[in-house]
Parts: C-alpha cells; sequence; structure tokens
C-alpha cells in the first residue's frame, strides 16, 4: 500500500473508518512531541480509552513484535510512544513475541532461531526503559492459552476473508491465513483474559489485521480493539525504515562507526554543493536526517523550528552540520543504551508471563 500522499492518507482513513486525531487532542494533551508534531495522526475507537481513563477505569496497551531482525530506530517510535502512555496511564502492557508469523512468512528458518531472536529484541525493547510489573511479555508458540484462542477464534473468520483482506493467492502455506487467527488472539486476550479493553498502536498499513481481528470481537461480542495510527520513520534511502532492508535502516546494535557510515551516505533534502545549497537553501522535508530530528531527537520544538529555518536558508549545510550532529546523538543514546542493556539481561525473566531458556543468548553486549 502506498500511503506517502497526504491525499492517499485521507482516503484511506474515510476507507476503513479511522478518524484524524483532533479534538482529542486536548484530552490527550501535547506533552509529548508525538502528539505535537502529529507523528501519531489518527486513531480508531481511542475516544473510547480516554472515556475510560476519564472514569478511572483500567485498560491496556498491545503490540506484537515479529522477531526476524534486531530493533531498528524505527521501531523506536512505536515503543517510546507505549512507554509514554503507560508511564502517563499506568496501564498494562502485552507484548507478544510472534515467532509463529515470522516462520509461517518464511521470514526465519526455525522456531528455534526466532525464539533467540525474541529474546534479544525483549532485552532492547526493555531496556528503552518499562517496568516488568507493568509488562506481560510472552513469545507466542510457547503459550498454550494463545493457540487455544486462536483456534476459538478461528470459526469467526473465513478463508475467503482473509484471502480479500491479505491478498493471498491461494499457494500460501496454510499458516499464513492461519496466523490471522494467532493475531485476533494475541490482540484480545487482555480482554478476554484480563477484562482490559486494548489499544494497539501500529502503522496504518497493518491496519488489515485490526479489521479482521474487530470482525471476529465483533461475532464474539468482545469490546473492539481500538488502535493508534502512527507514521514511520524514513529510512536513509527516504523510503519509510524497514528493517528487512540493512542498507536502509540504522539498527539499535548498530556499532558506532558503522552508525556513522550509515548516516555520512544518507539521503538528504541538501544541494549538489555547498556554494548551491548556501545560495537556493535545502529541503528538510524530504530529509531523512531532519526527519531523525523531528521524530525522535530534537525534543524541542523552538530548535527544531531553528533547524527547519536555517536549512531553508541555506545557514546550515547537510555534511558539515546536520550529520555531524545526528551522529553525536546517537552515539550519545548509545551508551546510555548499552548501559541499561546490562541491567535488563539479569532480569529479563521477569518481564515475561513464562519461563524463558537464555542458554542460546550472548549474555555479554554484541552490538556489531
Ligand atoms: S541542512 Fe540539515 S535539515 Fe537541511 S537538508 Fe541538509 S541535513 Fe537535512
Amino acid at each position: 500500500m502506498n500511503i506517502g500522499k497526504k491525499t492517499e492518507y485521507s482516503s484511506i482513513l474515510e476507507e476503513f473508518g479511522i478518524s484524524k486525531i483532533k479534538k482529542e487532542l486536548s484530552r490527550i494533551g501535547t506533552d509529548h512531541l508525538f502528539f505535537r508534531r502529529g507523528i501519531v495522526f489518527a486513531h480508531r475507537d481511542f475516544d473510547k480509552i480516554l472515556n475510560r481513563i476519564e472514569q478511572k477505569k483500567e485498560w491496556a496497551i498491545i503490540s506484537g513484535r515479529g522477531p526476524s531482525n534486531d530493533l531498528t530506530y524505527g521501531h523506536l517510535i512505536l515503543f517510546e510512544l507505549i512507554k509514554y502512555l503507560q508511564e502517563k496511564y499506568q496501564c498494562q502492557f502485552f507484548l507478544p513475541f510472534s515467532d509463529d508469523e515470522k516462520y509461517v512468512f518464511r521470514k526465519i528458518d526455525s522456531l528455534k532461531s526466532a525464539y533467540n531472536l525474541a529474546l534479544k529484541n525483549a532485552i532492547d525493547i526493555f531496556a528503552l526503559g518499562f517496568q516488568p510489573n507493568q509488562v506481560h511479555a510472552y513469545i507466542s508458540s510457547s503459550t498454550p492459552r494463545i493457540a487455544y484462542l486462536a483456534l476459538t477464534f478461528s470459526v469467526n473468520l473465513t478463508y475467503n476473508s482473509i484471502k480479500s483482506a491479505l491478498g493471498l493467492i491461494g499457494d500460501e502455506n496454510i499458516g499464513t491465513p492461519y496466523y490471522s487467527c494467532i493475531q485476533a488472539a494475541h490482540i484480545l486476550h487482555p480482554t478476554t483474559d484480563y477484562d482490559l479493553p486494548v489499544v494497539v498502536p501500529i502503522g496504518l498499513d497493518q491496519d488489515v489485521f485490526m479489521r479482521l481481528t474487530r470482525d471476529v470481537a465483533r461475532k464474539r461480542r468482545i469490546t473492539l480493539p481500538a488502535s493508534l495510527y502512527i507514521k514511520y520513520l524514513k529510512g536513509l534511502d527516504g523510503s519509510p525504515m524497514s528493517s528487512s532492508n540493512p542498507e536502509n535502516c540504522i539498527f539499535l546494535r548498530d556499532g558506532s562507526q558503522i552508525v556513522k557510515k550509515k548516516i555520512l551516505r544518507a539521503f538528504t533534502g541538501g544541494r549538489a554543493t555547498i556554494k548551491e545549497q548556501r545560495e537556493l537553501g535545502a529541503n528538510p522535508e524530504i530529509c531523512t536526517i531532519y526527519d531523525f530530528f523531528e521524530k525522535l531527537f530534537i525534543k524541542d520544538d523552538k530548535e527544531l523550528a531553528d533547524i527547519c529555518r536555517r536549512c531553508k536558508n541555506g545557514e546550515i549545510i547537510c555534511g558539515l552540520d546536520c550529520k555531524p550532529k545526528l551522529i553525536s546523538l546517537i552515539h550519545e543514546f548509545q551508551k546510555q543504551f548499552e548501559q541499561r542493556k546490562k541491567g535488563i539481561i539479569k532480569n529479563l525473566h521477569r518481564y515475561f508471563d513464562h519461563e524463558i531458556d537464555m542458554s542460546e543468548i550472548n549474555v555479554k553486549s554484541d552490538s556489531k
């Protein structure tokens, strides 16, 4: 799905009954840049979650992680959002690691390697600052309750509805359509088992799974899951950052020299020469470096506006000013992140709802 243009965004939102976040802003507040800058830009039924918050009733966040690679800076938007909502509203966070998804979609050779990657991903996610008593993490294929719920929900989804929603052609393995039942189990499990209505923060291109799950919930008279839609971080070539394209992304575990090398070759809105840029200015709107500033690293609006103005006026130069600045911001983040990871590794089991096997996890920092 191409969701690059504003008009396409709007028509997709309208077609699928998703609302832009506007009037809800006064209820959510704009203290976080994700809401202030429109990085969380739309929702479905989040007003109902806000009602619960105002009535002092509990709810939960659920967001899955498919472990097929390391986390990238693109994932930081999602997990920073969850951390912010959780700290602000003290809600529980359910985190299924969908090793089964990566296996049936053939993104990984074995469930065992997905399991180990899930634990590595878990270390990185929790090192962002989550508290174990507010997290329910689990490996999907190691959780019998999820298999039970998926089987239960399977009678509420037809093969044809999944085929058309996912655009299947019929020669996929049978696990591919069945995975929609497992995903419905992940999303609805906090509601069925803990009586907690949920919100799922996602990218717009993942909404198809929400629609399938809401169909299941409607048929089973379960509270419909709400969703929040977040914008993607630009990858190094300007397209959305994706871990399946290592050349296009920066991994949280990339070493400092790799980070530097990647940023130095990143696409910007700059001109061909410094002289030209000083004379004509540059374009921050298409710039990957500015995207990192806006979505993650420059929290002060005045400072960001100043970068934007100076970029357009040709007062700053990509390779002389912005790229070195981003490299040093990421290096600073990495230092703190590496420190926090050490504390998480020995406590990782406290975040999981079941026992975990760490025997194949290198407990020393393994940044590349
Ligand atoms: S000057 Fe900075 S913000 Fe402007 S295009 Fe270059 S890197 Fe991007």
